[in-house]
């Protein structure tokens, strides 16, 4: 499926991607609605779910959880065989597919970019000639566990943007009022909307960077093929369109991207097709060369 240079597959991917996103959405007002009237087939939030038996956990509220209570249970364990499978294979794709944050944020984004023009286009015109130092986000993520452990408080789960929306979405559909969690986020939100940045993702959220985590060389990449390129400098649409502003043609491009495929989408758009999903990181390195070779020969 991935791996092929196709208009056709890398447009209709966000279409899907849309797609699943409103229906994650749809499906986590759904399980407190279900609860309502008494089914109990999905029980929980995007810190733990039960669906029909099958436990999944969010692998940052499990490593909080092991570090906390100093134990490893196998209900937590079992619970990541899906989590970790998925960004195994696919990398951060719960972030771009299904993450509430991230979705809100993109709806949002798009109305202050309607309400906005011109800010919207000087923000989306910044060049991004480089990606961050992954030290940074490693960093970050350190000190989170760090400074939860030493004070023995859950940071991360207050610091888990897809956590707090979907539970506080069940405890007001149930009736349980709104907890300030959720204005916090939606404050944060509406902040990066309107100046059109993604610190959040980007850099501090313990979901993604524990998702990040769970990377080895096959998992699904967005490959570079600087032979076919045409587009240098001000001219990169790849790196305009990347809601996290990083730039696909550079190094360091993980841990930070979640795969959305945006920049793929609009690099087949333009006609280079220089950008593609990939699985094998050894493939791609020695078809950059070979196309360098037979560019220079
Ligand atoms: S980094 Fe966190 S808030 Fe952002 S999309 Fe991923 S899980 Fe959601
Ligand atoms: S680099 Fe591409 S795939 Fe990665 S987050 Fe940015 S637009 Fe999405």
């Amino acid at each position: 499926m991935f791996g092929l240079k196709q208009n056709s597959l890398y447009s209709n991917l966000n279409q899907i991607r849309k797609f699943v996103q409103i229906f994650s959405l749809i499906f986590l007002i759904a399980v407190p609605v279900l609860i309502l009237y008494e089914i109990w087939f999905i029980i929980g939030n995007l810190y733990s779910i039960t669906i029909g038996g099958l436990d999944i956990v969010d692998p940052a509220s499990a490593l909080q959880t092991i570090l906390l209570s100093k134990e490893v249970t196998t209900t937590v364990l079992f619970g990541l065989i899906v989590p970790i499978v998925l960004a195994l294979v696919f990398g951060k794709v719960f972030c771009s597919w299904m993450c509430p944050y991230n979705t809100l944020t993109e709806w949002l984004t798009a109305v202050s970019a309607k309400l906005f023009k011109k800010r919207a286009r000087k923000a989306k015109l910044q060049l991004v000639d480089r990606n961050p130092n992954p030290i940074l986000y490693w960093s970050i993520l350190a000190a989170i566990l760090i400074l939860s452990w030493m004070l023995e408080f859950p940071l991360v789960l207050f610091l888990s943007a897809p956590g707090i929306i979907s539970s506080e979405i069940s405890h007001v559909i149930l009736g349980m009022g709104m907890g300030l969690e959720l204005l916090i986020v939606l404050v944060i939100i509406s902040f990066e909307a309107l100046i059109f940045k993604r610190y959040w993702c980007k850099y501090v959220c313990p979901v993604g960077a524990v998702l990040s985590l769970f990377r080895v060389r096959k998992t699904l990449r967005v490959a570079y093929d600087k032979a076919v390129c045409n587009c240098a400098g001000e001219s990169e649409p790849c790196s305009y369109i990347c809601p996290l502003q990083l730039s696909p043609k550079q190094p360091y491009l993980y841990p930070y991207c979640f795969n959305c495929g945006l920049c793929i989408k609009i690099c087949e758009k333009s006609g280079s097709g220089a950008l593609s999903f990939k699985f094998d990181e050894k493939k791609i390195t020695a078809e950059i060369s070979n196309s360098k070779k037979n560019c220079c020969e």
